[in-house]
């Protein structure tokens, strides 16, 4: 039998009308690429957002089309966001910090018609315009008087294309599994694979997030997404904020810690959402200036494993909750947050800081499962580990257009296998041990990476760790350590190894301990392992 409630699609134009009616005084704050600071309303952004409809229309832009934008957070982008998708076209948010080979890929791949630029990147694109044959034209996101002299064909100036259009729209009645956005995982081998998301799955997602027990946000929060958004979405900030009324504070082009801890400080940010490399920034400017957060309760650390002294230094030097945050690009993005239960706050400081090291317990919507070799499921007992797989409503089913990397991606059960090496304990909270190729199989057992370098930077003097495999004639694999010290040190490889000796078994010692000036990062600011792993491709362990 069917239930008898209304069939209405769930649909991205909702959020912002949503918050235009419910929330119109509601600020949204943003550090523009001009330079100023620009300040207006949910109200202001919903119009725009509707001129900008308008105006796409009128450029020709119909379903399924795809529009590029190569943007820092601002305001601009968000109304973009929800333009194109409320036309029923498709946002294809790009990282511009992407090698230009991958990143004309993506665009061809994608078959982009139109790509909307922020002031910084005109010059990228202008430089790469001729290898993107099939984009119609360009908008420049900013006004008349800052329109810079380009080379780019058919180029908008954002502002001019909005100005004449009225306030009003009448949003389609799209179906709920229609597109809405896309987004190319960074691809640490091959190309990037496309991820496209869906109305349903968007909706779904910043729902499935607001449910996260403890982590109320609501019309007394204030955002800031310091996570890209060109980055999953920045991580759904722009979707969920607006959904419970909450204030956004977009960083625009000044990520440095200086500049963050200004705008926390002076627009009473309550939270903060970004990746580990964002709050090393961060608290080490803190740590200089001497600066406290005024409002700042809440940090979210994703994307890679947050370092334990980092969530010991946001809570012990500052008194904010430091939480971290697992998911992937498939999963849009978030799988799981670590927090602390209520029955577990009367812990002592260190245990309550073990489970927080963990990657979490799944939100709402998120299947988890781990497997061994065989694909057979292990327990969750907190001691098996083995691959992890994930299934639900905002997780993907198939790679855009692209079969080869679909047909890998699922098990026979359709479960979506995230390239993590996970546990998982009976009270749910789910812990990464690594992601299968940086694991380092040592004489038949694995050793985790990830614990070797968060034990790494436990040591005061160590800014930033990175193990990875390194040839071994009786073992196979043996970790090397390469680390990047705290500015004036002179700790040596022996301090380091007597300092790893207290915290990790003494067979996941690394056999070498490499000092290096800084480590790779990828686009999105994470390790580059398969960089490191090429760069030490010819060391031998003075083990070997
Ligand atoms: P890419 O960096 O390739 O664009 P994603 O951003 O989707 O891809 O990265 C997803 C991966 O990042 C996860 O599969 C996991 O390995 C890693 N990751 C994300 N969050 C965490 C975390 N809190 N702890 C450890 N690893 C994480």
């Amino acid at each position: 039998m069917r239930g008898l409630m209304m069939d209405r699609p769930l649909l991205i134009s909702q959020i912002i009308e949503y918050a235009a009616s419910n929330f119109p005084d509601q600020e949204v704050v943003s550090r523009t690429v001009e330079g100023d600071l620009h300040r207006y309303t949910y109200g202001d952004a919903a119009r725009r957002t509707r001129q900008l409809a308008r105006a796409l229309q009128k450029l020709g832009v119909g379903e399924a089309d795809r529009i590029a934008t190569v943007a820092w957070n601002t305001y601009r982008h968000l109304e973009i966001y929800y333009a194109t998708s409320g036309i029923g076209a498709v946002c294809h948010t790009i990282n511009p910090r992407l090698p230009a080979d991958q990143f004309t890929y993506i665009v061809n791949h994608a078959r982009d018609r139109f790509v909307f630029v922020d002031l910084t990147f005109v010059p990228l694109l202008d430089k790469l315009k001729d290898q993107l044959p099939e984009v119609a034209g360009y908008v420049i996101m900013t006004d008349r008087a800052h329109m810079p002299e380009t080379g780019l064909p058919n180029v908008h100036c954002y502002e001019d294309l909005i100005a004449d259009e009225p306030g009003e729209f009448e949003w389609p009645d799209l179906d709920e599994n229609t597109a809405s956005s896309l987004c190319y995982t960074s691809g640490t081998t091959g190309n990037p694979k496309g991820v496209l998301y869906s109305h349903r799955s968007t909706l779904l997602h910043s729902l499935f997030v607001l449910s996260i027990p403890g982590l109320t946000m609501d019309e007394d929060s204030a955002m800031l997404p310091v996570v890209p958004m060109f980055h999953v979405n920045a991580w759904g900030v722009p979707y969920f904020g607006p959904m419970v009324g909450a204030k956004l504070v977009f960083p625009g082009p000044r990520l440095d810690g200086e500049s963050l801890a200004g705008l926390m400080n002076s627009e009473g940010v309550t939270d903060a959402w970004g990746v580990p490399t964002v709050w090393l920034g961060l608290l080490a400017h803190m740590r200089s200036a001497g600066e406290r957060f005024h409002t700042l309760r809440r940090v979210l650390i994703g994307g890679s494993a947050a370092p334990r002294a980092m969530l010991n230094e946001f809570k012990e030097s500052y008194g904010v909750e430091g939480l971290q945050g697992w998911g992937m690009t498939e999963m849009s993005p978030i799988g799981t947050v670590s927090l602390v239960r209520p029955q577990d706050r009367n812990l002592s400081a260190k245990e309550q800081l073990d489970i927080k090291c963990k990657q979490g317990r799944a939100m709402f919507g998120v299947d988890m499962k781990i497997v061994d070799d065989n694909g057979e499921r292990l327990p969750h007992d907190g001691k098996a580990f083995g691959e992890l797989l994930v299934r639900g409503p905002a997780v993907l089913s198939g790679y855009y257009e692209n079969p080869e990397a679909t047909a890998k991606a699922f098990d026979d059960e359709g479960w979506f296998r995230t390239g993590d090496v996970a546990k998982i304990d009976p009270d749910g909270y789910m812990e990464i041990v690594d992601r299968t190729k940086d694991v380092i199989k040592s004489g038949g057992e694995w050793i985790s990476s990830i614990d070797l370098e968060n034990a790494a930077v436990g040591h005061p003097e160590i800014a930033e760790a990175a193990v990875i495999a390194a040839r071994h004639p009786k073992w196979d694999e043996r970790p090397l350590l390469v680390c990047v010290r705290e500015e004036g040190s002179g700790v040596d490889k022996n301090g380091v190894l007597d300092y790893l000796a207290q915290h990790v078994a003494k067979w996941w010692l690394p056999d070498d301990v490499v000092f290096v000036e800084e480590l790779p990062h990828s686009a999105t600011g994470k390790l580059q392992k398969a960089k490191l792993r090429e760069d030490f491709k010819d060391y031998t362990l003075p083990t070997a």
